[in-house]
């Protein structure tokens, strides 16, 4: 086998590896990023994201930032153990520290360390602002970096080849070396010419298991079948990294049965092909019937949960029904970045026909639906409280008769924008065993960094790769750091 010595061994060229490389070579570590990708491809799930970071200007995250990602950080759990969480790390049992929950230590740091992140960006000469996002109405603001994520993975790997750092693309990470410490001494990977083993300490930074069907299988379950990464850049993903952290004893964190949803046009193969405008129309399955409220509230907040809804439906599909009124809404193209047009037709049955869905059905749904509009005033960029009556599901705001042709309709899916399960690590970005011990020279950063549960804290998973890759790569670089 082959062997290439470094200081820092980093899987993973998306925002969270590269984070970490650049921050452990200003470090002075001798540092290799190895990429399953090819140079081109590089930059996994970043490459293709705007990077909406939750932040209310760019030193402070959001007023709800800790606060909503501690109500998603759990399961089930007996709450003695939470108030064992309460108490300062050294005093908690040890099982506390290894419970796969979101550790308020963790959770303090993330949100501390997010605004001198930025301010580090900032310094390879990337920039942020407040730009239109995809959401016709939000609860919480969101920073972007100018050019979205591509532009901060081109910067951050430019400045790491700048100081040094050694890339090797179409490698693939797959397993550990311990010494009889239990300390991991290198990362073994293959290459197109065989096997090459990495020494070094090891930065996690390979994303989820999003690009897996059988791993989204097994946790996800069966109805994964209806599932597809989000992008391109997602079927990278295929969970080795936290297959071989838990083989050598890590504790899993997140929800691994889950993923955040995005509701996405199946019939698209563009990066991200989002239908945000269900809202404004209704929602119907395979059977021509309603199954959800389609605004509860303001778009952000809860599209997820919508989305998860249509996951649950006939073949994981649904199609949003509108009327010609949402083409008034201004700017309602942010909310639609599907590369493939509507569904258009004069009649209702003529809709349901085109979209080969029961064409009585479809005419009761929605006359049932008119019936139950009451009048009132529509505003459709705030929550206008426009809410049906007398109908389940009720829809609780924009509820306007959809009675103006021309009707239009757009298929949607559930995207797997990434996957929830990954790798519980302490607030050094160290990887935790069973016993709630951090494994030495062993680190995580990113999408692999096990944090949700429930409903995704929107806006926060560019951020965890920024601030734990930018830690992850700073310990790394101390000499013998455990
Ligand atoms: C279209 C889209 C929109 C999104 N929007 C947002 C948003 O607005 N805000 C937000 O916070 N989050 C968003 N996300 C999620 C966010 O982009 C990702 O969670 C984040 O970029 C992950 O960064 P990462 O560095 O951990 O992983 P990635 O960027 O996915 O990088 C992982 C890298 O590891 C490589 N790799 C995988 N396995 C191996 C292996 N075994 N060996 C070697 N290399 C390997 C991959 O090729 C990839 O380059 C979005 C994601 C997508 C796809």
């Amino acid at each position: 086998m082959r062997e290439e010595r470094f200081d820092v061994v980093v899987a993973g060229s998306g925002i969270a590896g590269l984070s970490a490389a650049v921050a452990a070579a200003q470090g002075g570590a001798r540092v290799v990023v190895l990429e399953r990708a090819p140079r081109d491809e590089r930059g996994g799930q970043s490459r293709y994201t705007e990077a909406y970071l939750r932040m209310k200007s760019e030193a402070e995250v959001t007023d709800d930032f800790e606060t909503h990602i501690a109500a998603n950080g759990s399961g089930a759990i007996d709450p003695d153990l939470v108030m064992e969480l309460a108490r300062p790390p050294s005093d908690r049992a040890p099982y506390a520290r290894a419970l796969g929950i979101v550790d308020p230590d963790v959770l303090q740091t993330f949100s501390e360390r997010a605004g001198p992140t930025i301010a580090w960006l900032k310094g390879f000469g990337i920039r942020f602002d407040f730009l239109p996002t995809q959401f016709l109405t939000k609860s919480q603001p969101r920073l972007l970096p100018v050019g979205g994520g591509l532009a901060v993975v081109e910067a951050l790997a430019a400045e790491a080849e700048r100081l040094g750092v050694a890339f090797r693309y179409e490698t693939t990470a797959r397993e550990l070396d311990q010494d009889d410490e239990g300390r991991v001494t290198a990362l073994v990977a293959r290459d197109a010419d065989g096997t090459v083993r990495f020494a070094g300490q090891v930065v996690l930074a390979c994303g989820g298991f999003e690009g897996n069907g059988e791993m989204a299988t097994r946790y996800i379950g069966p109805r994964a079948v209806h599932l597809r990464p989000i992008c391109k850049g997602g079927y990278f993903n295929r969970g080795e990294g936290i297959r071989m952290a838990l083989d050598i004893g890590a504790t899993g964190a997140g929800e691994f049965g889950s993923f955040h949803a995005e509701p996405v046009d199946p019939r698209s193969g563009v990066s991200e092909p989002s239908v945000f405008i269900f809202p404004y129309g209704i929602l119907v399955n395979k059977d021509g019937g309603r199954f959800v409220d389609e605004a509860p509230g303001t778009v952000d907040a809860h599209y997820e949960r919508v989305t998860r809804r249509i996951f649950e439906q006939r073949d994981g599909i649904a199609w949003v029904v509108l009327d010609a009124r949402h083409t008034r809404i201004p700017n309602y193209r942010l909310g639609i970045r599907t590369d493939q047009p509507p569904v258009v037709a004069e009649s209702i049955p003529a809709l349901a026909r085109a979209l080969e869905l029961p064409e009585d059905r479809l005419a009761a749904t929605v006359a049932e639906y008119n019936a139950a509009c009451r009048p009132g005033a529509w505003r459709p960029l705030e929550l206008d409280g426009l809410a049906t009556e007398g109908l389940l599901p009720r829809k609780s705001n924009w509820a306007l008769p959809i009675d103006e042709a021309p009707f239009h309709a757009y298929p949607i899916m559930s995207a797997n924008v990434f996957t929830f399960g990954g790798l519980q690590v302490d607030a050094g970005a160290r990887v935790v065993d069973g016993d709630g011990r951090p494994i030495p020279g062993l680190y995580a950063a990113g999408e692999i960094i096990g944090m949700y549960y429930g409903t995704y804290t929107g806006a926060t998973s560019v951020l965890k790769g920024m601030v734990f890759g930018r830690i992850a790569g700073e310990d790394a670089a101390r000499p013998r750091n455990s």
